[in-house]
């Protein structure tokens, strides 16, 4: 988003009608540069609202990411900082980069919209403006990465919890990082680490999650997906939710290091969208398929094969889909 639709956002803010003249003028730029701008967000999703003689506004109930309103909803968490940008290339990427140059640890980062969003194995997490959460938490531990195994399947227990308060029902997880509605995909999750595996380092725990995704940006999505307006009998705040988000994610950060993911396996397996199912473990150079069994203490996923021995599978390139 450019430094003017930045700043016309920001008047647009207050949800009042303001003319084309008066925000160009309080811009110090011209009404049809202002037009130009409208149109581009517009076109980007940012809902508007025009009326001849009044000029523009946000539409009606959308609501605008706010760390005020977000810090007053929470219950359980400090965060260090609240941080909410209308655009960013992506959240967790801004995390990695405070992560090295400057005391970040315990913050947490919102964007309205992502324009380099990422998922797992370099693929794109469709992030358009306003539609939904992409937030990224950074978090240091003292242990290294051994202590870290199963943080994101833990992360998924913590997002489920956020979601099931705020009355949605029907939440699986899908190893090892998919938050699924009714068998749709609603969110992802996504770590990165920072630092040294042998000990003390940082990690980015990022999650997205659909609110109102438009349709015409939904069609670009290769599996079936979902959002929140389409899975909720009334309409979800974001910063309510963005509040539930950090609350529930902050909790488990605070005892993940002792507790490990033992404590919270029992949770993920009973949300487990696929247990007992005919799966197959997807790598770039192979396919294993098998009935899945749940998941161990280091958050591998298990699954029986066809000459009926179990075997483990962990790590950012697999992939677990249903059989075909
Ligand atoms: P896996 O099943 O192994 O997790 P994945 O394809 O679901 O693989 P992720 O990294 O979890 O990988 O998510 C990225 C994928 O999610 C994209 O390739 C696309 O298929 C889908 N996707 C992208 N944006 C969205 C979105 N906003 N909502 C739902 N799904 C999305």
């Amino acid at each position: 988003m450019s430094e003017l639709q930045d700043n016309i956002l920001a008047v647009l803010k207050d949800g009042g009608f303001h003319s084309g003249e008066v925000l160009g003028s309080a811009l110090g730029v011209s009404r049809t540069a202002v037009w130009k701008q409208l149109q581009k967000m517009q076109n980007m999703g940012l809902p508007l609202e025009s009326i001849k003689g009044s000029g523009y506004r946000l539409a009606q109930g959308f609501e605008l990411l706010s760390a005020a309103d977000i810090s007053a909803q929470l219950k359980a968490a400090c965060p260090r900082h609240i941080d909410v940008f209308h655009s960013l290339n992506s959240t967790n990427t801004f995390a990695r980069e405070q992560a090295t140059s400057r005391d970040y640890a315990g913050s947490v980062v919102f964007a309205e919209q992502q324009t380099s969003g990422r998922g797992r194995r370099g693929t794109e997490w469709l992030s358009p403006f306003g539609a939904s959460i992409y937030m990224s938490v950074l978090w240091d531990f003292e242990q290294g990465a051994q202590a870290l195994e199963g943080l994101s399947l833990a992360v998924g227990v913590a997002v489920r919890r956020a979601l099931l308060d705020l009355g949605l029902a029907d939440v699986s997880l899908k190893w090892p990082n998919d938050i699924y509605v009714r068998g749709k995909k609603l969110g992802g999750i996504l770590l990165e680490m920072v630092g040294d595996p042998e000990g003390h380092c940082s990690v980015v725990i990022g999650v997205g999650i659909n609110v109102s995704m438009p349709l015409a940006t939904g069609l670009n999505i290769d599996q079936p997906w979902t959002d929140l307006d389409s899975e909720s009998f009334s309409p979800i705040s974001r910063n309510r939710l963005a509040a539930q988000l950090i609350d529930q994610i902050f909790i488990l950060l605070a005892d993940f290091e002792t507790a490990g993911f033992s404590a919270y396996r029992d949770e993920w397996e009973s949300a487990d969208a696929l247990n007992g199912l005919h799966c197959a473990i997807i790598t770039p150079r192979e396919t294993t398929s098998g009935v899945v069994l749940g998941v161990d203490n280091g958050g591998a996923v298990r699954l029986r094969l066809a000459d009926g021995s179990i075997q483990r599978f962990i790590g950012g390139e697999l992939s677990l889909r249903l059989a075909k």
